[in-house]
């Protein structure tokens, strides 16, 4: 409904003198409704150079990448746009914890030249537990699909991937822990036959999306690949 979003940026415009969400700089007049300035995403930095063709991890040499070598099947490539550092921290901090569900544009801005949005694939936000979703009134995963479904014009499928089993968070546990705590979490409907791209805020281990796309890949999905915003460091055990 491009109508009432271009009402509630007009509401907010008229409230807020137009600052940017980051570092309460001001906006350009031009770009006024970007609530991130162009200097604070000039500051996002790319995650480059050769990688795990499957996982993204930067890769050093022919060492065999231990990141993804236990996922299970079904997950084919994973690619991030930006390192978990600095105002692209601060930018999920306000589109998971603050309520700025709109940040997601200039963060889905930021992702549209991932390699796994080159085919004919839809896209699948990664769902939250009924619990998460309740708190929060939206998944943060399906907004910043929604906006890169706008900006890629690839359809979003918010009904193929459930999550009934609420899992705990994941922040403090270790990588192995990660995969037992998600391990059976998603349920997938009948994706026979689609090239799917999963949506995420963050990567960290990988576990939870690997486990769903394990889920997608036993529903029939043709390909599973994933994307996300940001890349966390690579914790110490894992460099
Ligand atoms: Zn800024
Ligand atoms: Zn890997």
């Amino acid at each position: 409904m491009p109508g009432f979003a271009e009402a509630v940026a007009g509401v907010e415009r008229w409230l807020l003198p137009p600052a940017c969400l980051l570092c309460d700089g001001p906006v350009p007049a031009r770009e006024c409704d970007a609530l991130v300035c162009g200097l604070c995403r000039s500051r996002w930095e790319p995650v480059a150079g050769p990688c795990c063709d499957r996982c993204g991890q930067p890769a050093f040499g022919d060492l065999e990448c231990r990141l993804c070598a236990g996922w299970p099947s079904g997950l084919v490539r994973v690619r991030s746009a930006v390192w978990l550092r600095g105002t692209a921290r601060a930018a999920v901090h306000r589109l998971k914890y603050e309520g700025w569900w709109r940040v997601a544009g200039p963060l889905a801005e930021s992702m549209r030249r991932l390699e796994p949005l080159t085919g004919r694939v839809c896209l699948i936000p990664v769902p939250l537990g009924a619990r998460r979703l309740r708190a929060r009134g939206y998944n943060q995963s399906e907004r910043l699909a929604a906006a890169l479904g706008d900006l890629v014009g690839r359809p979003v499928r918010a009904d193929l991937l459930a999550r009934p089993r609420e899992t705990r968070t994941q922040t403090a546990l270790t990588p192995e822990a990660r995969q037992a705590n998600v391990a059976g979490a998603f349920q997938a409907r009948a994706a026979a036959g689609l090239a799917c791209v999963l949506v995420d805020d963050v990567f960290t281990t990988g576990a939870t999306l690997a486990e769903a796309g394990a889920a997608l890949s036993r529903a029939g999905a043709a390909s599973v690949e994933a994307i996300t915003f940001a890349r966390a460091e690579p914790p110490v055990t894992l460099a």
